[in-house]
């Protein structure tokens, strides 16, 4: 896992959270740090930018979702923090370690030790021919794990999913939901650093989805497992501690929640929406707010001791007309 270059794995492994010209690093010694990351697919005549300069901290114990439309960019981010796709520029950080920077070779161990993965198409999760049991040993046997110490940890991952009574049930002999918890075992038998999940509910009823949220949230309080999840699901999206929305390529807004008791003691989930400020200070304003109050090209900001004021550009006499709506492409 440690990178082959000597000077790199000093830089990455003494101090992480300092960069080379002693300041603070973006995001610290977080598990997952992208910063300005970019992904470009260059097909034979088309280049789709998939990834436009996206910026997210994960720290470690955190379970995320990840929510946008079709086409933003999730299954991307998730690909390259999963080591199966290769970030074209900025820079990827995961459990300290560039994805940038790494060979093949180490890529290999990455994705067999570092990240679990789940997909949202059950099928590509399992082995049809193998047992549920059998699934989860394979990343151990392939890790070099002796039998007599996967076999034990198969039964234990298992029961941990609710499936003590499925270890000997082909795939093909499970339900979606029962695949998908199996799914889960297999991505954590390796006791990886992340959980990344691309969908995982995609293809099932919506009870079965909120017992795979239950699994996940789980794995993430038993194992203290950093999960990532790529989701349209409002069961997850709507339920864990931070829902990250992505935009064209870019994280554009977070939903921080946490849960306040009242003074009649019932507990209550208070939902706080924030822009996302990158490295240098970049921030996007919110399409309604943009539209509410007519802002393009130029704003004027004022700062008050506590808060900053953004307002309409007016010395043009007044709010920009004529060219209103024109910015806007969507
Ligand atoms: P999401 O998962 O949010 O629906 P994706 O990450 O799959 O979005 O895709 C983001 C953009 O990148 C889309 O415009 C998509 O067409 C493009 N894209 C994704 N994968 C590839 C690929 N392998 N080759 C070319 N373009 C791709
Ligand atoms: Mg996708």
């Amino acid at each position: 896992m440690a990178e082959t270059v000597n000077d790199r794995t000093t830089d990455q492994t003494t101090d992480r959270a300092v960069g080379r010209d002693g300041r603070p690093r973006f995001g610290g010694d977080a598990l997952i740090v992208c910063d300005n990351l970019v992904k470009i697919y260059k097909t034979a005549d088309l280049e789709a930018v998939a990834l436009q300069g996206l910026d997210l901290v994960v720290e470690r114990g955190e379970l995320i979702a990840v929510v946008g439309a079709s086409g933003s960019g999730k299954s991307t981010l998730l690909n390259i923090l999963g080591g199966v796709d290769a970030p074209t520029a900025g820079e990827a950080r995961v459990a300290g370690l560039d994805l940038l920077k790494m060979g093949r070779r180490d890529r290999v161990r990455y994705r067999r030790r570092v990240v679990g993965f789940v997909w949202q198409q059950t099928a590509r999760n399992l082995l049809p021919y193998l047992s549920a049991a059998e699934n989860v040993e394979l990343p151990m046997a392939l890790d070099g794990r002796a039998g007599s110490r996967r076999r034990p940890r198969a039964r234990e991952l298992l029961a941990q999913v609710g499936l003590a009574n499925r270890l000997d049930h082909r795939p093909g002999e499970l339900s979606g939901g029962e695949q998908q918890r199996v799914a889960i075992a297999v991505a954590v038998a390796n006791e990886p650093n992340v959980l990344l999940a691309d969908e995982p509910t995609g293809e099932l009823d919506s009870g079965t989805a909120g017992e795979i949220v239950e699994v996940l949230r789980t794995v993430n309080e038993a194992q203290g497992l950093t999960i990532v999840v790529v989701t349209h699901d409002p069961l997850i999206a709507d339920h864990v501690s931070r829902t990250v929305a992505i935009r064209d390529g870019r994280t554009s807004s977070e939903v921080l929640r946490r849960t306040e008791t009242d003074g009649d003691g019932t507990d209550q989930v208070v939902a706080e929406e924030f822009a996302v400020l990158d490295r240098v200070g970049r921030l996007q304003l919110p399409h309604d707010y943009l539209e509410a109050l007519e802002l393009s090209q130029r704003v004027r900001l004022t700062l008050d001791p506590d808060h900053i004021n953004v307002w309409p550009d007016e010395s043009n006499g007044g709010r920009s007309v004529g060219e209103s709506g024109g910015d806007s492409n969507d």
